[in-house]
């Protein structure tokens, strides 16, 4: 969450800066400006933003997380650049009065139908199928607010061990979380081979942080996703992703399937793969994400029996 969130006159003066770089970037002339909040994000302050021919939406937070908004400019722009999925559309990223900024497209939100899962679901598999050399991605970005490294690897069961794994467990550890989780998770890390036997995924542009908060449907009921940590990886951690919290429509998972069969072995390695999220989250929240991450662990080592 934005902590330090800026009294009204200070934000007053960081819109007022923000629409004049909307308007230098977009040639766009600004009536009356008007801002109102709008809620539902964990990490960022958001607002719609009225005076230009079109509303924006604006994200702020403090201006050395810039470059966690630069990450997600780059990422809505590899996802849009495949014309699979519609994402906001992304126009700057800066600073403005000592705060650093993202200003998207601003989307109205309608409501979802068993079509918009089944397009969702379909749009989905064709965005996992924009082949890639490597897994990893051009830079690094943020899950939440954590940092996500994606220096590239050719060889993804690394890439899953070291890049995320071995270092959300690494940031644990240095929360506070040493013990047990420690113990089970090293031996999880050594053994990681026994859930790719027979299974190679092929580096797919991933959204990366596909829980249901980052779905929604515009007025005509076509299916929007933001809030992207893209990456190029297996596409089985997107699909996994969806089910953590509550999992989406059936519709959009037969679509899925019918555009791109799963293969064996998900249902374990879906574990797997939201362990991921849930060690962020005992990194970003604490609690009883602890208990929830050793049990993850302790039920992927009973695989290995
Ligand atoms: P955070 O980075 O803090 O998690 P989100 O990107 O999830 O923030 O956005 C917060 C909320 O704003 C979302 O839950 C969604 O309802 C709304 N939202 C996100 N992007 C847009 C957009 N482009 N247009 C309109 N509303 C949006």
């Amino acid at each position: 969450m934005y902590k330090d969130f800026p009294a009204s006159d200070r934000l007053l003066k960081t819109f007022t800066t923000i629409a004049e770089h909307i308007r230098v970037a977009t040639g766009q002339p600004c009536a009356a400006l008007s801002t109102r909040r709008i809620n539902g994000g964990d990490i960022n302050a958001a607002f719609c933003l009225e005076g230009f021919a079109k509303p924006y939406f604006i994200k702020l937070n403090r201006a050395d997380l810039l470059p966690m908004f630069q990450a997600e400019f780059a990422g809505l722009q590899a996802i849009a650049a495949t014309d699979t999925v519609r994402v906001p559309q992304p126009l700057l990223s800066g600073v403005a009065n000592g705060q650093a900024y993202l200003v998207l497209e601003h989307i109205a939100f309608g409501q979802a139908n068993r079509q918009s899962w089944q397009t969702l679901g379909r749009q989905l598999a064709d965005l996992h199928r924009q082949p890639h050399a490597y897994f990893g991605w051009q830079r690094d970005n943020t899950i939440g607010s954590t940092p996500q490294p994606n220096h590239a690897s050719a060889d993804w069961l690394t890439f899953w061990r070291d890049r995320r794994l071995a270092y959300q467990l690494q940031l644990a550890a240095s929360n506070g979380y040493r013990g047990n989780l420690q113990r089970l998770g090293e031996r999880l890390c050594a053994d990681l081979a026994v859930f790719f036997a027979g299974y190679q995924p092929v580096p797919s542009l991933l959204h990366g942080d596909l829980w249901g908060g980052n779905v929604a449907v515009d007025r005509q009921g076509v299916p929007v996703i933001f809030d992207p940590a893209c990456y190029y990886g297996d596409r089985e951690t997107d699909l996994a992703m969806t089910e953590l919290f509550g999992g989406f429509a059936a519709e959009f998972y037969a679509a899925y399937q019918a555009q791109w069969p799963l293969e064996e072995g998900y249902a374990v390695r879906k574990i797997l793969y939201n362990l991921y999220h849930i060690l962020n989250h005992l990194n970003l929240f604490g609690g009883h994400y602890l208990s929830q991450a050793e049990k993850m662990i302790t039920l992927l080592l009973a695989e290995l029996a």
